[in-house]
């Protein structure tokens, strides 16, 4: 347990960040493995991932040098000219499913911004004018950006900032009935998560993927997967839509893609890449010599078959821990989520933040989801000995605390 005064040192209220960020803040230092070591030198077993981003760890040599390496040689040159590891980057995500081109950016809200924006041209191409309509879940969360923000049906994300983008309607997530009973031609796109990473790690029932699949495909209606959290290997495979049965047209990843550089894909299919012409869509930064280089490293390593197949293993002993500490505790409704993105339904969901500061003088990082669920998302190199120490840690906390 770290001593209070050691973590105040480590704190700072001095931040030069909006009001929207929590004005006192940890300071970290470095990293190592699946530890963080913050200004004073008290070091945190890291179940957050820096929200589910860090997929490999901190301290990677590989990652330095390769990035160090291209950015000697090159690190610029805008959207206007191609380079190699950005080509190269391109066609292995490409082969990942049904997708003839990818569109980089630099953050999931600007990928699924990206994704609104390629459905709803290709809508107006097909289909005519008006029929723009995009449909999201309750719970989602797709981004800040406006679009992004539009579909992501939260007042307190949303309120603040009306008037959103037109033409966006809810349905409840997992409600095959609903959904049947909204979706026609005149939606553009559905945008859906696997698992809501954001909202309480509710996961996609099968049934609900296989309407999504049918409905979309009835009404040509393109079905964004928005495997920013879920995908490249945190469920434990490539696309967490395959561990349900969903089949995107379009499909976007950010967050562990360059190894915790910024960058974002929206995969689309040739019928999409059909309509776009010069000009309709950029960005200056998205895939950037630098981070696809990177991102080329990570993929090495995470889209290995073995690599997977420990991380499916890992999310197995996750999920029994979690069972183990909810049948356990009164205070802890159920486990959810799904692979190496698993959490607590929190009873008293008032209790939550006790129970994270709780944890953090414990020296174990987690995060939340939603109003009543703490998230797990732990560097998927994390050893099944170091998760087992973190999963004693949080039996004992939350013992004490719910
Ligand atoms: N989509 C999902 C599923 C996310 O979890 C997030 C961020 O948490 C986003 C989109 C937005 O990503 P970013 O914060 O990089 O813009």
């Amino acid at each position: 347990m770290i001593k209070a005064e050691d973590l105040q040192a480590a704190k700072t209220n001095k931040v030069p960040y909006p009001n929207s960020f929590s004005q006192e803040m940890v300071v970290f230092d470095h990293g190592k493995g699946v530890y963080l070591v913050d200004i004073a030198g008290n070091r945190y077993l890291d179940f957050g991932a820096g929200i589910a981003v860090n997929s490999l760890g901190y301290g990677r040599k590989d990652l330095a040098k390769a990035a160090a390496k291209q950015m000697k040689k090159l690190i610029h040159v805008s959207n206007l000219y191609a380079t190699r590891p950005s080509i190269a980057l391109g066609e292995r995500l490409l082969a990942l499913g049904n997708f003839q081109a990818v569109h980089f950016g630099n953050s999931g809200s600007e990928a699924m911004e990206t994704a609104i924006k390629f459905a709803r041209l290709y809508s107006r191409a097909k289909k005519g004018e008006g029929k723009h309509k995009l449909l999201c879940f309750a719970n989602a969360f797709h981004g800040r950006t406006m679009g992004a923000l539009s579909c992501t049906p939260t007042a307190k994300y949303q309120d603040p900032f009306a008037p959103l983008i037109p033409g966006v309607s809810v349905c409840n997530f997992n409600d095959v009935k609903g959904l049947e009973s909204m979706l026609d031609e005149s939606y553009a796109a559905v945008l859906a998560e696997v698992v809501q990473g954001e909202g309480g790690l509710t996961v996609m029932t099968k049934d609900f993927a296989k309407a999504l699949n049918n409905l979309c495909r009835k009404h040509d209606i393109m079905l964004i997967a928005d495997e920013v959290q879920t995908g490249l290997g945190r469920c434990g495979y490539p696309l967490a839509s395959k561990a349900v049965g969903l089949e995107p047209d379009i499909v976007s990843f950010s967050k562990p893609l360059a190894g915790g550089l910024p960058l974002s894909a929206t995969l689309i299919p040739e019928k999409v890449n059909k309509e776009l012409h010069i000009g309709h869509h950029g960005t200056t930064f998205g895939g950037g010599p630098v981070t696809t280089t990177v991102a080329g490293k990570v993929l090495d390593i995470i889209l290995n078959e073995r690599f997977l197949a420990e991380v499916r293993e890992k999310a197995t002993f996750l999920e029994e821990r979690l069972q183990d500490i909810a049948s356990s505790n009164k205070g802890v409704k159920g486990v959810k989520g799904l692979g190496m993105l698993k959490g607590l339904d929190i009873a008293d969901e008032s209790k939550l933040p006790d129970l994270m500061t709780a944890l953090q003088a414990e020296q174990l990082i987690v995060l939340r989801s939603g109003t009543c669920t703490l998230r797990i998302a732990p560097p998927l190199v994390i050893s099944i000995d170091e998760l087992d120490k973190g999963l004693s840690i949080l039996k004992a906390v939350c013992s004490k605390v719910l």
